[in-house]
């Protein structure tokens, strides 16, 4: 699993920012308040399809609706804290309607997107009390301008879902966002960083003001975002190629860091370290370092720039291919390649995620070389019985 981090990304507008606090206590009965809440709230259309909108736990479809974006089987226990109802919204009233009788009746309130968050905190609660969670998979309208060169994205929307959208417009414009197309955009873009401060001078007048209460879901709902598409060439090139222990993988390595930062800017270098099987006796296991690129051009301009600079790593035209850049999503996510459909999918997922049910992820930022014996030292972990994996994106 690489993970391209969003430092092309552009989050010019966040159009709704609701702000909310609760009072912390509640009533046995808030959830039934709560409901009769939502529903004299919505217009009387919405009211008769509340049915559709609306989950508790005694709804026959609330865990499926619940466990339908939830990726770590170590969320879903017979402990684990649940939501006393789910909305689902179909339209910007039902949200609104949602955060204004949450607050009214003491419930905690949970936005999710795509349900991807780490440790969970867009459907789980640390704490006794209660909660609702506004689920945002049916918000997930894109329009594309071509002509603009930008996009709006609700944030329901999964990544694959703009991937597709884009490309079925254009094949030289793209979003640069997460490998796993499952991602949605309200977490992907109000999540994460690279841990500078920023303040209302250095982060600039507009998006001071467009994000202010906004974020990881603490203080807001983020409904849309308009975001600006790069350029990309018609063709760009894939190589990846993998060199276990024995063939010299730790030393290809350590000299990779020493050489990501003379690639040119339309590069995307990333390696994934696994091993070559998880039988827990056999003696022949190894690891395996798995260089993957996306190169924004072609493969005879990307086999001697590699030459010149990372020659150790011997890469020939033999070990590119060349595809369009939605293709290009596809290979470096893992995805079949045949299938550009499957963008569209928010239940698919790659074999090795289906293997690993249960997992603890984290993203980090390195900043000086790790020096050879620190790979060293990771070997024998990776090497356990446990599948791991670790993956690093330049
Ligand atoms: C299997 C897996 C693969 C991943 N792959 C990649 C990758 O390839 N590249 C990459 O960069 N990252 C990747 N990530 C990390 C991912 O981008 C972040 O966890 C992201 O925050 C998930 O967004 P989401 O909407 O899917 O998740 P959610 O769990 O729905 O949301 C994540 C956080 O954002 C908040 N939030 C969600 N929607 C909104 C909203 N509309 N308004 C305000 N707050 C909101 C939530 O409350 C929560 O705090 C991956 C994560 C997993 C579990």
């Amino acid at each position: 699993m690489g993970f391209l981090h969003s430092s092309a990304i552009f989050p010019v507008f966040l159009i709704f920012l609701f702000l909310f606090s609760w009072p912390i206590t509640s009533s046995a009965n808030s959830h039934e308040d709560f409901l009769r809440c939502l529903s004299s709230s919505l217009s009387s259309n919405d009211s008769s399809s509340i049915s559709r909108l609306v989950y508790t736990q005694r709804s026959s479809n609330y865990t499926s609706v619940l466990e339908s974006t939830i990726h770590n089987s170590r969320f879903i226990t017979p402990t684990s804290r649940r939501p006393l109802v789910i909305v689902t919204p179909l339209h910007v009233s039902h949200v609104q309607a949602t955060i204004r009788c949450s607050k009214k009746h003491g419930l905690q309130l949970r936005t999710r997107s795509g349900g991807h968050d780490f440790e969970g905190v867009s459907y789980v609660s640390e704490w006794e009390a209660p909660f609702v969670i506004v689920d945002l998979a049916n918000l997930r309208s894109i329009d594309v301008d071509v002509e603009k060169e930008v996009a709006w994205v609700q944030s329901g929307a999964i990544m694959g879902e703009l991937y597709y959208a884009i490309a079925q417009k254009i094949r030289t414009l793209a979003f640069p966002g997460a490998l796993c197309h499952g991602v949605a955009f309200g977490g992907f873009i109000s999540s994460g960083g690279y841990g500078r401060i920023l303040n209302r001078k250095s982060v600039g007048e507009d998006l001071f003001w467009a994000i202010r209460g906004g974020g990881g879901g603490s203080f807001g709902t983020a409904l849309s975002w308009k975001v600006k598409l790069v350029r990309v060439p018609e063709i760009v090139t894939v190589f990846s190629t993998s060199r276990t222990l024995e063939q010299n993988a730790t030393r290809l390595l350590h000299r990779w860091q020493y050489i990501t930062n003379q690639f040119p800017d339309g590069m995307f270098p990333s390696i994934t370290l696994t091993t070559t099987n998880t039988t827990v006796d056999d003696r022949n296991r190894t690891v395996v370092a798995t260089f993957n690129t996306m190169y924004l051009g072609r493969a005879n301009e990307l086999v001697p720039l590699m030459q010149n600079v990372f020659p150790e790593l011997g890469i020939t035209t033999q070990d590119c291919n060349e595809m369009s850049f939605v293709e290009s999503i596809l290979v470096l996510g893992l995805l079949p390649l045949e299938n550009l459909e499957i963008l569209l999918n928010r239940s698919y997922r790659i074999p090795y995620l289906v293997a690993t049910p249960s997992f603890k992820a984290k993203s980090d930022y390195i900043k000086k070389p790790i020096p050879e014996i620190g790979f060293l030292g990771m070997w024998p972990q990776l090497l356990e019985p446990v599948a791991r994996t670790v993956s690093s994106a330049a």
